[in-house]
């Protein structure tokens, strides 16, 4: 199978390369054409997932197209973006059929489900690695950012943490647990499901926003620091699954929450005025501290004390405390 053969049966093919709007011109010309409303602004991210690095050399070809997809289309729900197309450049080290039936139904998943459609990309041979682009549509001027933050917000996320780091050593098959548990935060990992209708909600709304991939504790860093801000996290408020907790207990589950990554949740900072109004529209929203004048990210237990991990993954905020 030639590059050209491999490119039309299962990339121009999939249905979710097939003509939609906002986009001119898809698959099979030198560019792709996106046409952008008046008065809105293009959302771009690029991420690339490397095997060995960012997934186990031999997993699962169609939950690696979902996952490729699904953390970069995060992105795009972190800055409020409506979805609108993406390119995908793939690195194979071998043409497998079975191997791309599999990638292109689990990305046509993911896309479909975000409504984002393949407008282009590029194909190459040697180790296995994927870059996917994600664009997406955003009224200008009302994209969320991690700057903006100010004294008084609350500090909130999207859901329970820790799941997608929580799954790591099952992923890597260095503990296993009942079918139940094992279940749920696998699909956690590999199926994240990037949180677009909130992230668009959040518009007007929100004064700062990111997607958690590294952590609670990181990526709150970079709001604080973006922002000028001090963060207050409270751990008590910190959301986790019944599947977290049961398979690590409290403790080793709120590492996972603080650094373990790889969640896809949004964190997001909120004036206390437009809490009602999006938590009875039905959106997930959990409270899980405040803002206040100064700058770093500081955890605090049940009695106010400061209980800021010290481990090397957090110096980072001792710097900036
Ligand atoms: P060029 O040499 O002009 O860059 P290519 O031969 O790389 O074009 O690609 C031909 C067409 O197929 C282009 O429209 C390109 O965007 C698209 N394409 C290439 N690889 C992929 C892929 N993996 N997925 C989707 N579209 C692809
Ligand atoms: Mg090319």
């Amino acid at each position: 199978m030639g590059e050209f053969e491999l490119i039309r049966n299962y990339f121009a093919a999939a249905p979710c390369a097939q003509p939609g709007e906002g986009v001119a011109l898809g698959i099979g010309d030198d560019c792709a054409l996106l046409s952008v409303p008046a008065g809105e602004q293009l959302a771009v991210s690029t991420d690339t997932l490397v095997a060995g690095v960012h997934f186990p050399d031999a997993c699962d070809p169609f939950l690696l197209g979902q996952r490729a997809l699904g953390v970069s289309a995060s992105d795009l729900a972190a800055m409020g973006a409506k979805p609108l197309a993406f390119t995908l450049a793939l690195t194979l080290p071998e043409v497998s059929a079975a191997w791309l039936e599999a990638f292109a139904r689990g990305l046509n998943l993911m896309a479909q489900g975000c409504s984002l459609r393949l407008i282009g990309g590029d194909t190459t041979r040697g180790p296995l690695s994927i870059t996917v682009t994600v664009f997406g549509t955003v009224p200008a001027g009302m994209a969320l950012t991690r700057a903006g933050a100010r004294p008084g917000d609350l500090l909130c996320v999207g859901g329970a943490l820790g799941d997608g780091g929580g799954a790591l050593p099952l992923v890597l098959n260095q503990r296993s647990s009942e079918a139940s548990t094992t279940q749920a935060l696998l699909a956690r990992y590999w199926s994240p499901q990037p949180q677009l209708a909130l992230g668009q909600a959040l518009r007007g709304n929100a004064t700062s926003a990111l997607d958690i991939s590294d952590g609670l504790l990181a990526d709150c860093g970079h709001i604080a620091l973006a922002s000028g801000v001090r963060l207050l996290i409270e751990r008590d408020r910190i959301p986790m699954s019944d599947a977290l907790l049961g398979f690590f207990g409290r403790d080793e589950g709120l590492n996972a929450a603080l650094s373990g990554g790889d969640d896809y949740v949004l964190a997001f900072t909120l004036p206390p005025s437009r809490l009602d109004s999006l938590t009875s529209a039905g959106l997930p929203v959990s409270v899980i501290g405040q803002v206040v004048a100064g700058q770093g990210v500081v955890l605090l237990d049940d009695l106010g004390q400061d209980v800021t991990p010290l481990t090397r993954g957090y110096q980072h905020f001792r710097e900036t405390r």
